[in-house]
């Protein structure tokens, strides 16, 4: 099945919006561009998108998700391929959750939006103790309601707006604390094998998202309405990536590069690689 290719990553970076943009000075332009290079390239690299696909892009009101959004409108502009993309949001019944802000921008800009409502809030607030972090099992839930969403409407791939540094601070947080080589992949397949979640902002840094989604302006939502605390443990890993890029500038560059160079026989994971059956070629030279 024919999948977007490596030429359609100029033309992204070409791609004239068809909607009303805010003005942009020519430093936002360039990074317009530069964002889109690197979804366009990210999508090919893991053949995120192919022909026919509809796509659930999941918009939390979040700066990364507005991003995405309209990172993947613009590939979709100028691709050979055709596919569908829907915004859905969720409404997870939080006090405060400003319900009429993601209507009203998706509507502004012509864009279909699904809203799937859902009180997740009480569930979290009733079985988590308080005190403690809540964002895990909120999660879990935001996922396992989208993933049904996705079933239901005959979605073929579920776009999450996770970037760069959020696949780093994972992969972190897993050394660190879970005693794993593991991040979170560019594309995925979830346990049930019956959704392939993709993530195409996965070369794109977030300085570089905020610094794009403060250019247009987006009318964000806090993902703190519940009150929660962020994960205190992710925030230190950011910090602690935050301080080698500043001693050493482009060390997280290189430590994504690592990710997508990884060497089995180097490590001593044995179902990676046959360790077992390691033997010295004969040196006999007969
Ligand atoms: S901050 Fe609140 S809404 Fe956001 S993930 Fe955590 S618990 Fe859920």
């Amino acid at each position: 099945m024919p999948s977007v290719s490596a030429n359609l990553l100029l033309d992204a970076a070409d791609a004239t919006p068809t909607v009303a943009q805010p003005a942009t000075s020519g430093r936002a332009q360039k990074l317009a561009t530069r964002l889109r290079n690197q979804v366009g390239r990210a999508v090919c690299d893991y053949a995120m998108i192919e022909d026919g696909d509809r796509i659930m892009v999941c918009v939390s009101g979040g700066k990364d998700s507005f991003a995405m959004l309209d990172l993947l409108l613009a590939l979709k502009r100028n691709a050979p391929v055709r596919f569908e993309l829907v915004a859905v949001n969720m409404d997870q019944k939080q006090p405060g959750f400003p319900e009429h802000v993601l209507p009203a921008y998706m509507a502004k800009r012509g864009i279909p939006l699904s809203v799937i409502e859902q009180d997740t809030y009480s569930v979290v607030r009733r079985v988590v103790p308080d005190g403690k972090t809540t964002c895990g099992l909120c999660s879990r839930l935001r996922r396992g309601a989208l993933y049904r969403h996705a079933g239901e409407h005959g979605f073929t791939k579920i776009a999450l707006g996770h970037h760069r540094d959020d696949i780093l601070e994972t992969f972190f947080l897993n050394l660190f604390h879970g005693g794993r080589i593991k991040a979170m992949p560019p594309k995925l397949l979830s346990e049930d094998a019956r959704h392939v979640v993709i993530r195409p902002l996965a070369y794109c840094k977030e300085r570089d998202i905020a610094r794009y989604a403060a250019a247009r302006d987006y009318p964000i939502i806090p993902c703190n309405l519940c009150g929660s605390q962020d994960n205190l443990e992710r925030k230190r890993i950011k910090q602690m990536i935050a301080r080698w890029d500043a001693e050493s500038p482009g060390r997280s560059d290189v430590m994504f590069r690592a990710l997508k160079n990884v060497s089995p026989s180097q490590l001593a994971d044995r179902t990676l690689f046959d360790f077992e059956g390691l033997r010295a070629a004969d040196g006999s030279g007969d």
